[in-house]
């Protein structure tokens, strides 16, 4: 729980940072653009909210919270492969 959690389709910061926080933040919202994210990760929104309305805890919320995280994962793009600096030549004319 180091990095805050940032929502992959606005990419807004929960208070808390916690992916669970940006879970409820899509529920919460809930427009055509966070559905639409929520089942192109093979989930049902719609499921997802009826399993929270009726179920006790928060398992559609942590459910969804996993998919967050690792969706963050592939927000975070590594650079490293130009760290070779061979364009620079020096030339003693
Ligand atoms: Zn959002």
């Amino acid at each position: 729980m180091s990095e805050p959690v940032k929502c992959p389709v606005c990419g807004k910061q929960a208070k808390t940072g916690s992916a669970i926080d940006c879970a409820r933040h899509m529920f919460g919202t809930g427009d055509k653009a966070h559905r639409d994210w929520v089942e192109a990760q093979g989930l049902s929104f719609i499921d997802l909210m009826i399993e929270q309305a009726t179920t006790p805890g928060n398992k559609s919320y942590v459910i969804l919270a996993e998919i967050i995280e690792k969706a963050q994962d592939g927000l975070e793009i590594s650079v490293g492969a130009e760290s070779k600096d061979t364009s620079r030549e020096r030339r003693n004319a």
